[in-house]
Protein backbone atom coordinates (compact mmCIF):
# COMPACT_ATOMS: atom_id res chain seq x y z
CA UNK A 1 0.00 0.00 0.00
CA UNK A 2 1.47 3.59 -0.56
CA UNK A 3 2.83 5.27 2.41
CA UNK A 4 3.52 9.59 3.09
CA UNK A 5 5.24 11.02 5.70
CA UNK A 6 3.55 14.04 7.79
CA UNK A 7 4.45 16.02 10.29
CA UNK A 8 2.39 18.36 12.22
CA UNK A 9 5.07 20.78 12.68
CA UNK A 10 5.65 23.23 15.57
CA UNK A 11 2.91 25.93 15.31
CA UNK A 12 0.32 23.38 15.02
CA UNK A 13 2.08 21.50 18.38
CA UNK A 14 2.02 24.82 20.50
CA UNK A 15 -1.65 25.86 18.98
CA UNK A 16 -2.70 22.34 20.56
CA UNK A 17 -4.09 21.06 16.58
CA UNK A 18 -2.64 17.37 17.00
CA UNK A 19 -5.65 15.88 17.94
CA UNK A 20 -7.68 17.76 14.82
CA UNK A 21 -5.26 16.76 12.06
CA UNK A 22 -5.05 13.13 13.80
CA UNK A 23 -8.92 13.05 13.48
CA UNK A 24 -8.68 14.23 9.84
CA UNK A 25 -6.12 11.34 9.09
CA UNK A 26 -8.94 8.51 10.61
CA UNK A 27 -11.58 10.27 9.34
CA UNK A 28 -10.49 10.07 5.55
CA UNK A 29 -9.35 5.87 6.31
CA UNK A 30 -5.39 6.27 6.63
CA UNK A 31 -3.85 3.88 8.05
CA UNK A 32 -1.39 5.16 10.65
CA UNK A 33 2.30 3.33 9.88
CA UNK A 34 4.15 5.42 12.85
CA UNK A 35 3.63 8.14 15.03
CA UNK A 36 6.32 9.52 17.61
CA UNK A 37 6.16 13.30 19.33
CA UNK A 38 10.00 14.72 19.09
CA UNK A 39 10.69 17.06 21.64
CA UNK A 40 14.04 18.35 19.92
CA UNK A 41 14.70 17.61 16.62
CA UNK A 42 18.05 18.80 15.08
CA UNK A 43 19.28 21.52 12.50
CA UNK A 44 20.87 18.29 10.60
CA UNK A 45 17.63 16.63 10.18
CA UNK A 46 15.51 19.28 9.08
CA UNK A 47 18.33 20.31 6.37
CA UNK A 48 18.73 17.06 5.14
CA UNK A 49 14.33 17.18 5.18
CA UNK A 50 14.03 19.98 3.28
CA UNK A 51 17.75 19.79 1.17
CA UNK A 52 15.95 21.10 -1.96
CA UNK A 53 15.42 24.61 -0.12
CA UNK A 54 18.75 24.44 1.65
CA UNK A 55 20.37 27.53 -1.08
CA UNK A 56 17.51 29.70 -0.14
CA UNK A 57 17.61 32.84 0.65
CA UNK A 58 14.68 32.34 3.56
CA UNK A 59 15.75 28.73 4.76
CA UNK A 60 17.41 29.80 7.95
CA UNK A 61 14.09 31.08 8.72
CA UNK A 62 12.38 27.86 7.66
CA UNK A 63 14.84 25.66 9.68
CA UNK A 64 14.51 28.27 12.92
CA UNK A 65 10.96 27.55 12.63
CA UNK A 66 11.30 24.06 12.23
CA UNK A 67 13.69 23.41 15.05
CA UNK A 68 11.66 26.12 17.44
CA UNK A 69 9.74 23.32 19.41
CA UNK A 70 7.81 19.96 19.17
CA UNK A 71 6.56 18.11 15.95
CA UNK A 72 4.95 15.01 15.87
CA UNK A 73 6.21 13.20 12.60
CA UNK A 74 4.07 9.84 11.28
CA UNK A 75 3.90 7.46 8.04
CA UNK A 76 0.30 7.10 6.81
CA UNK A 77 -0.75 4.26 3.82
CA UNK A 78 -3.72 4.55 2.03
CA UNK A 79 -4.50 3.98 -1.62
CA UNK A 80 -3.20 7.65 -3.33
CA UNK A 81 -2.49 8.88 0.12
CA UNK A 82 0.11 10.74 -1.05
CA UNK A 83 -1.72 12.66 -3.39
CA UNK A 84 -4.62 13.18 -1.18
CA UNK A 85 -2.89 13.82 1.90
CA UNK A 86 -1.20 16.48 -0.28
CA UNK A 87 -5.12 17.76 -0.88
CA UNK A 88 -5.87 17.44 2.64
CA UNK A 89 -3.60 19.88 3.92
CA UNK A 90 -3.99 23.06 1.17
CA UNK A 91 -1.88 25.15 -0.70
CA UNK A 92 1.11 26.06 0.67
CA UNK A 93 0.19 29.92 1.48
CA UNK A 94 -3.04 29.25 3.96
CA UNK A 95 -4.42 32.50 2.08
CA UNK A 96 -4.79 30.26 -1.47
CA UNK A 97 -5.81 27.05 0.66
CA UNK A 98 -8.99 26.02 -0.35
CA UNK A 99 -11.67 25.85 2.47
CA UNK A 100 -12.05 22.36 4.25
CA UNK A 101 -8.30 22.12 3.56
CA UNK A 102 -6.33 21.92 7.28
CA UNK A 103 -4.08 24.79 5.98
CA UNK A 104 -7.19 27.10 5.06
CA UNK A 105 -8.91 25.68 8.54
CA UNK A 106 -6.24 26.35 10.74
CA UNK A 107 -3.48 28.50 8.93
CA UNK A 108 -3.24 31.92 9.71
CA UNK A 109 -2.02 33.87 6.76
CA UNK A 110 1.93 34.51 6.32
CA UNK A 111 3.28 37.74 7.58
CA UNK A 112 4.91 39.49 4.60
CA UNK A 113 8.19 38.20 3.64
CA UNK A 114 7.80 36.29 6.64
CA UNK A 115 8.13 32.07 7.40
CA UNK A 116 4.80 30.28 6.14
CA UNK A 117 3.67 28.94 9.33
CA UNK A 118 0.99 26.30 7.73
CA UNK A 119 0.42 23.61 10.30
CA UNK A 120 1.24 20.01 8.06
CA UNK A 121 3.61 18.50 5.95
CA UNK A 122 3.31 15.92 3.29
CA UNK A 123 5.76 14.62 0.78
CA UNK A 124 5.23 15.58 -2.49
CA UNK A 125 5.70 12.51 -4.67
CA UNK A 126 6.61 8.46 -4.35
CA UNK A 127 10.38 9.53 -4.14
CA UNK A 128 9.70 11.98 -1.96
CA UNK A 129 7.73 9.73 0.59
CA UNK A 130 10.11 7.00 0.60
CA UNK A 131 13.47 9.07 0.76
CA UNK A 132 11.87 10.99 4.04
CA UNK A 133 10.34 8.22 5.70
CA UNK A 134 13.78 6.19 5.89
CA UNK A 135 15.56 9.63 7.03
CA UNK A 136 12.85 10.17 9.82
CA UNK A 137 12.29 6.65 10.81
CA UNK A 138 14.99 5.00 8.90
CA UNK A 139 13.26 2.07 7.21
N1 LIG B 1 8.37 28.00 3.13
C1 LIG B 1 8.39 29.33 3.52
N2 LIG B 1 8.56 30.32 2.56
C2 LIG B 1 8.67 30.02 1.24
C3 LIG B 1 8.64 28.66 0.84
C4 LIG B 1 8.49 27.68 1.80
O1 LIG B 1 8.28 29.61 4.69
O2 LIG B 1 8.80 30.95 0.42
C5 LIG B 1 8.20 26.94 4.14
C6 LIG B 1 6.75 26.56 4.38
O3 LIG B 1 6.59 26.22 5.75
C7 LIG B 1 6.59 25.36 3.48
C8 LIG B 1 7.96 24.69 3.61
O4 LIG B 1 8.88 25.77 3.71
O5 LIG B 1 5.53 24.53 3.89
C9 LIG B 1 8.34 23.80 2.44
O6 LIG B 1 8.13 24.48 1.22
P1 LIG B 1 7.45 23.73 -0.01
O7 LIG B 1 7.55 24.65 -1.18
O8 LIG B 1 7.99 22.36 -0.13
O9 LIG B 1 5.89 23.71 0.41
P2 LIG B 1 4.94 22.49 0.90
O10 LIG B 1 5.38 21.26 0.17
O11 LIG B 1 5.09 22.38 2.41
O12 LIG B 1 3.54 22.92 0.53
MG1 LIG C 1 7.27 20.43 -0.05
Amino acid sequence: MEKTLFIVKPDGVRRGLVGQVLQRIEQRGFQLERLEYRSAVSSELIDQHYEQLLDKAFYPAIRAFMTSGPLVVGVISGPKVIECWRTMMGATLPEEALPGTIRADFAHAASPGGTIENIVHGSDSAASAAREIKLWFGE
